[in-house]
C-alpha cells in the first residue's frame, strides 16, 4: 500500500465513475469521500473537511455550479470539476464560481493526478500565505521581490501591466484563469469585459518571453476560457482515459 496521502471528496452521481475514480485515487495513496449529490457533498464538506474537491456538474439534486458557489462562501478548498459537458461558458461559470480548474470527460489519470497535485500544491501555497520569491520554470526565472524577469540569465524588461500579468499567471501555475479573472486583476474590476486587451498584452507578452510565440511553451491558450501558465514539472504518466460516459 503506499503511503496514505490528503482526502478527496468526491460529489459524482454516477456509480460508475465514482468506482474508477476510487480505484485511481485509493491506487495512489489518496483516501476518498464520496458523496451522490450536491447536498450531500456540501455536508460532507462541512462534516470531513476534505483537502479537496472532485465536483461533477449534472448532479440529480443541484447543478454542480451551485454547489461550487456555496462551497466558496466558507470553504477555500480547492475544487476541480470534471464534466462531461465541454461548453465554454460552463467552464467559465464554474471557474467564475470558484472552483480552481476543470476537466471534460473522459480524461486520462495522468492528467487528473497532475491537475490535483498542482490544485493542492496552489492551496499549501495559499493557506501558508507565504510566496515563493522567486518562480522558476524552464529556463524562466522571475523575481517577485526585485520585479525581475528572466530568460535562460538574460533580463527581460517588461512593461509594468506585463509584469503584473506574467506574475499573476505565474503564481497560478498549472491553473487556468478565466479572461475575467485576470482582467479584474491586471486592470481591475471595470475592464473585465475588454479581452481584446488581454489578447494585445498576451502577444507582447509572448513575443517577449516564448521562443516561438506561435506555439507557446508557458502562456497557453484555454480556447474560449482564459489563460494557463503551463507547469513544466509534471510528467505523463498512467495513460489510461477514465470518465468515457457521456452523461453529464
Ligand atoms: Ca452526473
Amino acid at each position: 500500500m503506499p503511503e496514505q496521502k490528503e482526502s478527496i471528496l468526491l460529489i459524482e452521481d454516477e456509480p460508475q465513475m465514482r468506482r474508477l475514480l476510487r480505484v485511481v485515487l485509493q491506487g495512489h495513496g489518496y483516501r476518498m469521500l464520496e458523496a451522490e449529490t450536491g447536498e450531500e457533498g456540501l455536508t460532507q464538506a462541512a462534516l470531513r473537511n476534505p483537502e479537496l474537491v472532485l465536483l461533477d456538474l449534472g448532479l440529480p439534486d443541484m447543478d454542480g455550479i451551485e454547489v461550487a458557489r456555496r462551497l466558496r462562501q466558507w470553504s477555500d478548498v480547492p475544487v476541480i470539476v470534471i464534466s462531461a459537458r465541454g461548453q465554454e461558458t460552463d467552464k467559465i461559470k464554474a471557474l467564475d464560481e470558484g472552483a480552481d480548474d476543470y476537466l471534460i470527460k473522459p480524461f486520462g489519470a495522468g492528467e487528473l493526478l497532475a491537475r490535483i497535485r498542482v490544485a493542492m500544491r496552489h492551496s499549501a501555497t495559499r493557506k501558508s500565505g507565504r510566496k515563493e520569491p522567486v518562480f522558476l520554470s524552464d529556463g524562466l526565472k522571475i523575481d517577485f521581490v526585485k520585479r525581475q524577469v528572466f530568460l535562460n540569465d538574460k533580463e527581460i524588461h517588461l512593461t509594468p501591466i506585463e509584469y503584473k500579468l506574467l506574475s499573476l499567471l505565474a503564481g497560478n501555475a498549472g491553473m487556468v484563469l478565466t479572461h475575467g479573472q485576470i482582467l479584474k486583476e491586471v486592470w481591475g474590476p471595470n475592464f473585465v469585459r475588454q479581452t481584446q486587451y488581454l489578447r494585445v498584452y498576451m502577444t507582447q507578452l509572448r513575443h517577449k518571453i516564448e521562443a516561438d510565440p506561435a506555439r507557446p511553451r508557458f502562456l497557453i491558450n484555454e480556447p474560449g476560457v482564459g489563460y494557463r501558465f503551463k507547469a513544466c514539472i509534471e510528467k505523463p504518466g498512467d495513460g489510461e482515459d477514465l470518465g468515457g460516459s457521456r452523461e453529464s
